[in-house]
């Protein structure tokens, strides 16, 4: 009997996962990347000989037992990725200049309450029922743990329907504390009474329990699974962007290429922004109010991003994420600034090129920037943006470089060249609405506005990727799985993989 086939739209993270997985499952995936290179998120590009990472800095889950290990296991490349677990005493740093206070966070639940409760002796009770609840909500996302379950993402939402900031709210009236739990929000570009509680949780229990990073790079995730795609005769296609959609009736007819070219499949999987995929296709054929509906969802914000390359032997490689602002106010506010004000906060880190790096050949520094800062280039395409455009970024760039420059006052020294990345980048590279940094945005006081489910209104297109659960290293591979599972059986899958739990 022939294959099912599929086509995936998109060869990002969660293009390449869902096909690793139906091509292992024994489907006929062909994928079709717009951009010259696979990855999205995974991406990395070279300046000078130094490779960058764009999407994927810090990472988690994938120690022995975890989900990624996990699913990575199944997938049969786990073996051949290299991990370096961040520092234990402290995976992150979360540095405030204006008492110069370091909080070291070290990996694991009982050592980050005990590191917690030094700095704030008199809430260790509230420190500790905090973590216990935070932990104990990400236990109730079956998924999370590669259980079994009927339950969407979206049910948690409506389960938890409290919001990040109110939840810390309900263990601490301490100020300085509340904002110290809040800290890592640029991770899920947090917004403090909307984003679900459930994010937060999962995202930082991910980090906790194991940030680490992807020695040599992100790309070689790309890689490896598009490998795995083709070793079961998948096809995947580079530098041909799905440009057209063609619908009959009540679903997909076939999907055109870059060059025309008209491609059919049973199945379709779209892994872009939804916005962008109902560009490509003739909109009245949807139900108008779907479409609004999905077409208006606000989006997260966006990032500025430095890249750093240092002279040799220069700089010291520090092995944790480094988040420094003015003050503990800035924790939610990091959007809301003023020409003058940006950036209010950086998240740095040094990225390794081996396990055992003792000066760091990089660093990459994120700044949250808002869509609306670089709008009046929106209508200009990479390269050919203006030299306003340029003048922009240089002086953008050395604002970061000020803000490094209080945290090591001898940085400038260190430097061999920058370059940057705005947010047109994200929008451009990746076709993400409004270079948004995670996608859409969750708002648990509409969730049923930001939920787009995976089916859709067209009997053979399903979605996947960061804006229909959930973003990032887990979120991506999760959202793929469920994506899956519409097609095999997401129990079926969860036994394959769990065959493996220990491996
Ligand atoms: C600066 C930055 C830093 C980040 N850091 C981290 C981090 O440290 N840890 C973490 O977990 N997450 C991080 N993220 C988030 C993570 O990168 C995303 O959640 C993830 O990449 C989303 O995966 P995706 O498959 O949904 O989309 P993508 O990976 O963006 O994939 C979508 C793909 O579709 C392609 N495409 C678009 N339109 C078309 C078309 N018409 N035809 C064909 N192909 C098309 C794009 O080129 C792209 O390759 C970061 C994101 C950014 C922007």
């Amino acid at each position: 009997m022939d294959k099912k086939s599929v086509i995936i739209i998109g060869g990002g993270i969660g293009g390449l996962f869902c096909g690793a997985i139906l091509s292992k499952e024994g489907y006929a995936v062909k994928i079709f990347e717009k951009h010259f290179t696979l990855g999205g998120g995974l991406h990395e590009f070279r300046r000078e000989g130094v490779s960058f990472e764009t999407g994927m800095h810090v990472v988690g889950a994938f120690s022995p037992g975890d989900v990624l290990h996990r699913i990575c296991s199944y997938l049969g490349i786990m073996h051949k990725i290299t991990i370096l677990p961040e520092d234990e005493d402290c995976f992150e740093l979360f540095h405030m200049a204006s008492d110069g206070k370091k909080y070291r966070m070290p990996k694991g639940k009982d050592a980050f309450i005990e590191a917690l409760s030094n700095e704030f002796p008199e809430e260790r009770e509230h420190i500790t029922q905090y973590l216990h609840a935070l932990y104990r909500i990400c236990d109730e996302v079956k998924l999370y743990s590669l259980e079994k379950t009927d339950a969407s993402f979206q049910e948690y939402s409506g389960k938890f329907m409290t919001s990040v900031g109110e939840f810390i709210d309900s263990f601490t009236t301490h100020p300085r504390l509340r904002f110290v739990l809040a800290f890592c929000n640029p991770l899920y570009a947090g917004s403090q009474y909307q984003t679900p509680i459930y994010i937060h949780a999962l995202i930082s229990k991910l980090y906790i329990e194991g940030a680490a990073r992807l020695v040599g790079g992100s790309q070689q995730l790309a890689n490896l699974l598009a490998e795995e795609i083709r070793r079961h005769g998948g096809e995947i296609y580079v530098n041909k962007g799905i440009t057209h959609i063609e619908i009959t009736g009540k679903e997909i007819d076939y999907v055109a290429t870059s060059d025309g070219v008209p491609h059919r499949a049973d199945w379709y999987i779209s892994s872009i922004h939804p916005s962008s995929l109902f560009r490509l296709l003739d909109t009245s054929r949807l139900q108008r109010s779907y479409r609004e509906r999905i077409d208006s969802i606000p989006n997260t914000y966006s990032v500025f991003t430095t890249y750093i390359i240092f002279k040799p032997g220069a700089f010291p490689f520090f092995n944790y994420t480094y988040y420094y602002q003015d003050d503990y106010s800035d924790t939610w506010e990091h959007d809301l600034y003023t020409e003058e004000s940006w950036p209010r906060g950086l998240m740095f880190v040094t990225p390794p090129t081996t396990p055992h790096d003792v000066h760091a050949e990089k660093m990459i520094v994120n700044c949250i920037m808002n869509y609306e800062t670089v709008k009046p280039w929106e209508h200009t395409q990479t390269g050919r943006r203006g030299e306003a455009y340029v003048a922009f970024k240089k002086c953008c760039e050395q604002r970061v470089l000020d803000k490094l420059q209080e945290v090591y006052p001898h940085i400038r020294s260190c430097i061999q060249s920058v370059y940057s990345a705005t947010p047109l980048t994200i929008r451009d590279y990746y076709n993400q609405k409004e270079g948004a940094l995670y996608g859409v945005k969750k708002d648990c006081r509409h969730i049923e506005r930001s939920h787009i489910p995976i089916r859709t209104k067209l009997k053979n297109l399903l979605m996947t990727g960061q804006n229909i659960k959930l973003h990032g290293i887990l979120g991506v591979p999760l959202t793929a799985l469920i994506t899956c599972g519409e097609l095999v059986g997401l129990d079926y899958l969860l036994d394959k993989i769990n065959k493996n739990k220990y491996a």
